[in-house]
């Protein structure tokens, strides 16, 4: 088979959808799965449906068209704020989008009323991590005018936590973003329908040690989780969540030179093709092995080798591992525990297979 290839088990994705999904329900709180990782690939998307998520959401417009064109007929949301370019593909593909900036709602508004249609905007605010979101004292001027733009509906209200800065979500910053909602109903007199609490990194906070009933979600009603339905993990320590599949993507590599080397390079030191090493310790001669996988295709730092493996550089087409197993013989191959990071840039690249194991036809009742 070819190398280097993730093999994608959407049963296992399925799986992952549905406890995910089961178990923020006993909370209150709806799941919105997020594609983005996998290119909006409609295969993928498919193992997501039928598992009781509320919605699918992803950050490209384009990976929104790819699932429409295949026919996957689930509710959508574009999860980031769109380019004023692309107004005009997003009114006509995708019901709702986060929002932060009134000039590009507007121009949704005139996009959505030349073609007869109305959009729905969710606007993110901004809770710290300092990267998408409006500052809280702006809020209500926001939507004051969004509630006058012609086919344009205030759907809702989210945040985004953790991903540029590492900003925990939490009960204090959550309960900042329930009392601003509070805040909007009863200055607007409306329902705000949508509260998106974050991402991933969310599921600590809401089905962590406080445990199931005991921590207050507040005015959360969605989540919208990517890496934890993929990967079976949360991103804030990346630990394993209970019950979920880890292993429901994993990444195979094929061994091209298999051979005793000292661990210490030789000559004079400069900067490697990706800049300043750190020289390693000095251990001997140790048995290391190259993989045909780099930099170019994906972050070779986001592999967790099996047990026998250590990582310890790569270059643009070079994985290179030191292997205490004597099988790792030229033409073998290793299993690796991609991180998300490794999946996003992987999936991307067009070096690398993408092997699905389909769904089976016997699936549990979503
Ligand atoms: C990528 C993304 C998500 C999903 O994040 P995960 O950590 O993969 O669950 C959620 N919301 C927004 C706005 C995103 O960009």
């Amino acid at each position: 088979m070819s190398a280097p290839r993730l093999e994608i088990d959407l049963d296992k994705i399925h799986y992952n959808a549905q406890l995910l999904a089961t178990r923020l329900s006993a909370r209150g709180i709806s799941v919105t799965g997020v594609t983005k990782a996998t290119l909006g690939s409609p295969a993928i998307a498919q193992a997501l449906l039928k598992t009781g998520l509320h919605s699918l959401g992803d950050s490209r417009i384009e990976n929104i068209e790819t699932m429409n064109a295949a026919g996957i007929d689930f509710p959508m949301m574009l999860i980031r704020t769109p380019m004023i370019s692309q107004v005009d593909r997003v009114v006509s593909h995708v019901p709702i989008s986060f929002n932060t900036e009134i000039k590009t709602i507007k121009k949704l508004s005139v996009a959505a009323k030349a073609i007869g249609k109305r959009h729905g905007v969710v606007l993110m605010v901004e809770l710290g991590d300092l990267r998408e979101g409006i500052m809280l004292d702006e809020v209500a001027n926001i939507v004051r005018e969004i509630l006058r733009l012609p086919n344009i509906d205030f759907r809702g209200i989210g945040t985004n936590l953790a991903c540029r800065s590492g900003v925990a979500p939490g009960v204090r910053n959550m309960e900042v973003l329930s009392n601003l909602v509070d805040t909007i109903e009863s200055t607007f007199s409306l329902k705000v329908e949508i509260v998106s609490g974050g991402n991933s990194a969310n599921l600590n906070w809401t089905l962590g040690e406080t445990g199931i009933g005991k921590a207050n979600v507040g005015r959360v009603n969605n989540l919208r989780l990517g890496e934890s339905i993929l990967l079976g993990r949360e991103p804030l320590y990346r630990q394993p969540i209970e019950g979920l599949h880890t292993d429901a993507i994993r990444l195979v590599g094929e061994v091209i030179e298999s051979k005793v080397k000292p661990s210490l390079p030789w000559g004079d030191i400069a900067e490697s093709a990706f800049g300043k090493i750190d020289l390693p310790k000095d251990r001997g001669p140790i048995s290391q092995a190259i993989l045909a996988i780099g930099r170019q295709d994906t972050d070779p730092c986001g592999l967790q080798p099996p047990a026998g493996i250590e990582i310890l550089g790569a270059s643009s087409d070079h994985l290179i591992v030191r292997s205490s197993r004597d099988d790792i013989v030229v033409g073998s191959e290793i299993v690796f525990q991609p991180n998300y990071s490794f999946l996003v840039r992987a999936m991307t690249s067009p070096y690398v297979a993408k092997v699905l194991k389909p769904l089976s036809s016997c699936q549990p009742i979503g």
